[in-house]
């Protein structure tokens, strides 16, 4: 089959890759789309030293199992749902896990998949593929309020313009009354207003130690940092971006401001669904090119351009 991998932090197209084998609870998927996510890049970068074939958000038809000619996408953990941790309901967390594309398991950058049965959710028909390949990051988004409670008179900033920071502002903006996404590029902000939330430039002179809730979501260093002048004393910055190498940042203010930090990661796919299915979450505006799984590479150097928002991997096109 054909697939992009990474080996190294170099990308190359292998178009004799062998099929994957499934695991005993696995079944295999025929990927027909796949997106870019901030986090194929920080992987390319040397984050988590992953090596294999990359992507994490995908749909496809499920070739085998219960779901077999279905439409269907996968949740990117994969369990052992036998030890403490997933006993006591956090199979996401599970230590021995592999994730799809990101840790020890091929990813979706491929004509074939190998998925367990139990990551998989049918997409109703509804969904068109073009929609269904962002269910895992509008899943992602969807973790911020499965973790925090979030008030309809919270004032919430949401740092980031980019593919994330897009849909945690429409996930939160359907929440909360007050969000302001802040971010660097005009083009990637006017996209946010049209869809009815406010933005501002990070160059604005910005309302400091105000928010209650700062959602971090910029792909940068600096963002955790610039989230500390924003929320206001024992507020909560929610933590979404995951940067490779290491960071270095004074912590005395989460002390005196008595802030809280919380790390957001995965998210619930049926929330994620439902949101698509009824339109409450727009996602084709961030559609900014597609590419034939052969010409994955170019696509990956597209997607780390500036002013690119979603570029999404087509298999059969
Ligand atoms: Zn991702
Ligand atoms: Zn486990």
């Amino acid at each position: 089959m054909r697939a992009i991998v990474l080996q190294q932090s170099d990308v190359q197209f292998d178009s004799v890759r062998p099929t994957p084998t499934p695991g005993p609870d696995e079944v295999i998927v025929r990927v027909t789309r796949a997106g870019v996510c901030e986090t194929d890049l920080q992987l390319i970068k040397g984050y988590m030293g992953f090596h294999g074939v990359l992507g994490h958000e995908f749909v496809g038809v499920a070739e085998s199992g219960p779901y077999a000619g279905r439409r269907v996408v996968g949740e990117i953990n994969c369990a052992c749902w036998m030890c403490a941790t997933c006993r006591s309901g956090l199979p996401t967390h599970c230590p021995n896990r592999t994730v799809l594309g990101i840790l020890n398991h091929d990813g979706a950058f491929a004509d074939l998949i190998a998925v367990p049965q139990r990551n998989l959710h049918v997409v109703p028909d509804s969904i068109p593929d073009d929609v269904a390949v962002f269910t895992e990051p509008v899943a992602a988004a969807f973790q911020i309020p499965a973790q925090l409670a979030i008030r309809k008179n919270d004032r919430i900033i949401d740092l980031g313009d980019g593919r994330l920071g897009n849909l945690c502002a429409q996930v939160l903006a359907s929440i909360a009354d007050d969000v302001l996404v802040v971010g660097k590029h005009p083009e990637k902000l006017g996209l946010i207003e049209a869809l009815g939330v406010k933005t501002a430039m990070l160059s604005d002179d910005l309302p400091r130690r105000a928010a209650d809730i700062v959602v971090e979501c910029t792909g940068s260093e600096s963002g955790l940092p610039t989230a500390l002048t924003l929320v206001r004393p024992r507020g909560t910055i929610v933590l979404k971006t995951t940067v490779a190498g290491t960071q270095t940042l004074a912590w005395a203010p989460f002390v005196i401001d008595e802030v809280t930090l919380v790390g957001s990661r995965c998210g619930p796919f049926d929330r994620a669904l439902e949101a698509l299915e009824h339109g409450l979450v727009e996602v084709q505006p961030l559609i900014a090119d597609r590419f034939n799984l052969s010409n994955g590479v170019m696509a990956l150097q597209r997607a780390q351009q500036k002013g690119v928002l979603k570029v999404l991997l087509e298999m059969d096109a």
